[in-house]
């Protein structure tokens, strides 16, 4: 049913099978109202939305007979596949629907969706505990009531997580709807959230659902189409998404931008290459009646939300996804302190994450320090790599790679062969901790671009201060010399000096062949290892 293809972060690129085609995810369907819809689900289907959601439940009091004579498809005019949503969003508006779980199962059934949803309960953004706990607590009693009612096998069948702002009453929604027989999952009700540009909390409900829920399963996430929100969510690992907001916005002169939204008025150009903003101007886009204005304004925000998915697809098949979310993030501060954020679950996003890409990881500012690389370098320094000879040799980050083609290594490595068992190199770079000569060809150890030279080691890595603490403390050896380049933690230092005999050879300042013959000066005094 759901096939993973490429993963990145929490982000994935998957297939999923619908009885109306395949649609690859991640994918945003854009909301059709089912009666009053001006922009037509054809021309939506011509921009490359391949699948719609419309209101089943709408459709079942506007025009129901209708409805269940053409299919849904034929109802909206689309033929691509279409996803209808039960009533939930009106329970969350107006308290409650006068619809059953059943009658919606049933209903849904009747006009033939591709992906149905439970008639839920949402809990919204609501503070009340216990109407949240009574809201999770009927989402899955609808839930069984539709699995119980469905007897067609063709359609998918979409279970709702509630418990909104409150994230333990989530995990327990979404471990306990996944051991129904759902085919996708929903988060439910983040629209207040998301309007409220909450991402950091956004951010949380949506990874302790995906916590509790199989690897598997695709996760839609209701309401989160805004070109800020949806790399987020991508990065998180929702799969699916849908939104009126292009239409909504654009009934509030609201124009999508990569970096979020901008009223027209507000504006001074078009500022995208859509085909309606290359062959029209701010001044006659102003200048249309305003439901003509409405839908061109809705036209370009489809484009708009189409392009961030795509870029986001692209970004998970270059393994470039932290970069990209990071570009996103700098659009707004909220966004930017979810992105922030994302440090307390690198262990969550670190799974996803490819061991090897084609592209070089970039650092670009201390943040980067986190990425889910540097925390799966640390694991398998900590883990798998034993530092036991009795000299430590630290050296510092070199501009050739792998750091064994160095000019520097090249010129010590006679005198280092000779002591191969005594010694044992490691560079320092201020973004992964130690690096081991051994296995700074490995992924991305020798494929990393670094932004910045530290004055101190001090303040931007904590981790070549633990590694080298670690070593000191774990007793395997019994002399460290150091080539600085002056920029080595003085603090460090002095903790060291305590406990181990340390030798520091101070680079000369752009005298290599003095830096080298000091070097190996104090390099020979070590005795070499016997000929055999
Ligand atoms: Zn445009």
């Amino acid at each position: 049913m759901f096939e993973v293809k490429s993963t990145d972060l929490a982000g994935r690129i998957g297939r999923l099978r619908t009885k109306s085609g395949i649609l690859e995810t991640p994918v945003l369907l854009p909301v059709i109202h089912p009666s009053r819809q001006t922009l037509s689900a054809g021309i939506i289907r011509d921009l490359g939305f391949h699948a719609v959601i419309t209101n089943a439940y709408i459709a079942k009091n506007n025009c129901p007979k209708n409805s269940r004579k053409k299919g849904i498809h034929k109802t909206i005019g689309f033929d691509g596949i279409v996803m209808t949503d039960s009533g939930g969003y009106q329970v969350l508006e107006y308290g409650d629907v006068n619809a059953s779980p059943e009658s919606m199962t049933i209903f849904q059934e009747d006009i033939d969706s591709d992906i149905a949803v439970v008639l839920d309960k949402p809990t919204g953004a609501r503070i009340n505990r216990k109407y949240a706990e009574k809201t999770v607590k009927e989402t899955l009693k609808a839930a069984e009531k539709t699995l119980k009612t469905k007897s067609k096998r063709n359609i998918l069948w979409v279970g709702p997580i509630q418990g909104g702002i409150h994230l333990d009453l989530v995990s327990q929604s979404a471990q306990e709807i996944s051991q129904m027989d759902f085919d996708i999952l929903a988060l439910g009700s983040p629209t207040q959230i998301m309007k409220s540009y909450q991402f950091k909390l956004l951010s949380s409900m949506i990874i302790a659902a995906k916590k509790k829920i199989p690897v598997n399963m695709p996760l839609h996430l209701f309401g989160a189409g805004h070109p800020l929100t949806i790399p987020l969510a991508i990065s998180l690992g929702c799969d699916l998404f849908d939104s009126a907001s292009y239409m909504l916005y654009a009934r509030d002169d609201r124009y999508f931008t990569d970096a979020g939204t901008v009223k027209l008025e507000d504006l001074s150009y078009l500022i995208c290459t859509c085909p309606f903003c290359s062959s029209h101007s701010l001044k006659e886009l102003l200048n249309l009646e305003k439901d003509k204005r409405i839908d061109a304004i809705a036209l370009h925000n489809l484009h708009v939300l189409m392009k961030i998915v795509k870029e986001s697809k692209e970004a998970i098949r270059e393994g470039r996804l932290w970069e990209y979310l990071g570009s996103k993030a700098r659009c707004h501060p909220r966004l930017w302190e979810a992105f922030r954020n994302l440090s307390e679950h690198i262990e969550y996003l670190e799974d996803g994450s490819p061991l090897f890409r084609s592209k070089a990881v970039f650092f670009t500012e201390p943040i980067d320090n986190v990425r889910p690389e540097v925390k799966h370098h640390r694991w398998r320094l900590e883990h798998n790599i034993e530092l036991t000879k009795p000299v430590l040799l630290l050296l510092p980050e070199v501009e050739v790679r792998p750091f064994y083609r160095s000019p520097l290594y090249t010129a010590i490595s006679k005198v280092l062969m000779e002591r191969e068992n005594k010694v044992q190199v490691c560079f320092i770079v201020p973004t992964f901790g130690l690096i081991p000569l051994e296995i700074s060809d490995i992924y991305p150890l020798s494929q990393y671009e670094n932004s910045y030279k530290p004055d101190s080691y001090d303040d931007i890595s904590l981790a070549v201060n633990e590694d080298v603490e670690k070593i000191v403390n774990s007793n395997t050896i019994n002399e460290i010399i150091i080539l600085s380049d002056g920029v080595f933690s003085r603090n460090l230092v002095e903790k060291i000096k305590t406990k181990i005999p340390l030798s520091i050879v101070e680079a000369e300042n752009g005298d290599f062949q003095k830096t080298i013959d000091k070097l190996i000066e104090t390099l020979v005094k070590i005795k070499p290892k016997p000929q055999e």
